[in-house]
């Protein structure tokens, strides 16, 4: 059991707004209304302590690969995104041959039942040819709802979200079909047009997949799905902030749109986020990354990003102007309540687990708290 700990001095933000000069007590692995006696007090003057982050779409980090990696391999990655704050992590796999991905789902439902990861994103096969980005396009299938469910059963109650391409044949049913499953449906790698996107909405999808990427651009006559996610109160918008996938000026459109509530930041990450630059493979595709952009090595898309939360954090508040608690709910409340998860993570409340981050003024990580323990210690540095 850890120690308990009071964190003082910091500028803390909290449901209700940021306190300066905050203090908040970490009973064991949960956060307290008070410190027990004899608390440890940790000095943290001229730092923010904001909520864990919980990455909602996340393909891999440190090298290793969540669709291809060992078990060892994938915990590997997840300790990376860690040390970056990511404190619940959502395993994403690419597309890949339905047998290897009903075997994927095995081993990461295990790391789910230890509590390593928060669940399985099922991203592809059921994808449209037209908007791949970097899957393999011999391998996408229609979303057949008893082919989706073969994924979602062998994920043993841990599939949290597929994306599809909806205006697909067997997409709407497939929609309801995860919606009958209290599995997300994600509408995203899609064709479809505003009219069919908003059809799959009332079938039940509730997420938009990268809004702006691997889906047709909004223009004033045909406002596609972009429109039709942004404007239906339902659907919460996934967007990846690193400067490379989306301008600032298009991620403040879609943030001002959606307001705070309705934006969580996800990584999408790949196996270089955290590692570096090199020859990578995303599924059974050949990837280069080269100053943090990865790109497929044949035709150029863009593959994925190596972001970590923390580099999207500070990207919000330092480049696109927002506040920072909006950011902090883009980046916990958010996709915490989207998981179901909202009554153990996503923001410091007594009785939630002690997932934090420290920053200090520059909005870099100096400390990461999961479940009361430091995984990284801001008193070591
Ligand atoms: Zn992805």
């Amino acid at each position: 059991m850890a120690p308990s700990k009071v964190l003082a001095g910091a500028r803390v933000v909290l449901p209700t707004g940021t306190v300066d000069d905050g203090r908040l007590a970490v009973d064991g692995t949960r956060i307290a209304a008070e410190a027990p006696p004899g608390a440890e007090i940790v000095d943290l003057s001229g730092h923010w302590v904001v909520p864990g982050f919980v990455d909602l779409h996340n393909h891999g980090g440190g090298g290793a690969s969540f669709t291809s990696g060992t078990a060892e391999e994938v915990l590997r990655g997840i300790h990376t995104h860690r040390l970056h704050g990511t404190t619940t992590l959502v395993a994403s796999t690419v597309t890949g041959d339905l047998d290897f991905l009903a075997r994927r789902a095995g081993l990461l439902a295990e790391l789910a039942e230890q509590g390593d990861i928060a669940g399985i994103h099922f991203e592809g096969p059921f994808i449209s040819p037209c908007r791949k980005g970097a899957h393999s396009e011999e391998l996408l299938r229609d979303p057949d709802p008893a082919l989706v469910r073969t994924l979602v059963d062998a994920a043993r109650g841990h599939a949290r979200m597929v994306t599809l391409a909806t205006e697909l044949p067997g997409g709407i049913a497939s929609v309801r079909m995860l919606a009958d499953q209290g599995v997300i449906a994600a509408v995203g790698h899609t064709d479809a047009t505003y009219e069919q996107t908003v059809e799959a909405i009332e079938a039940g999808a509730r997420v938009a997949t990268h809004l702006f990427n691997a889906m047709p651009p909004l223009g004033h006559r045909a406002p596609g799905p972009i429109t039709a996610l942004l404007e239906d109160e339902r659907v919460t918008v996934e967007l990846i902030n690193d400067g490379v996938h989306l301008h600032p000026a298009a991620l403040r459109l879609a943030f001002h749109h959606a307001g705070p509530a309705r934006v969580a930041f996800i990584t999408d990450a790949m196996d270089a986020a955290g590692f570096g630059d090199g020859r990578y493979m995303l599924g059974p595709l050949e990837v280069d990354v080269e100053d943090g952009v990865a790109r497929l090595v044949d035709g150029g898309s863009i593959a994925g990003s190596t972001l970590t939360l923390d580099r999207a954090f500070k990207r919000a508040v330092t480049v696109d102007g927002l506040p920072v608690e909006d950011a902090v709910a883009a980046l916990s409340a958010n996709p915490a309540r989207l998981l179901g998860l909202a009554d153990r993570v996503g923001s410091l409340e007594p009785g939630k687990d002690a997932d934090l981050v420290v920053l200090d003024a520059a909005f870099d990580v100096k400390g990461v708290m999961r479940r009361g323990a430091w995984v990284v210690d801001p008193q070591v540095g």
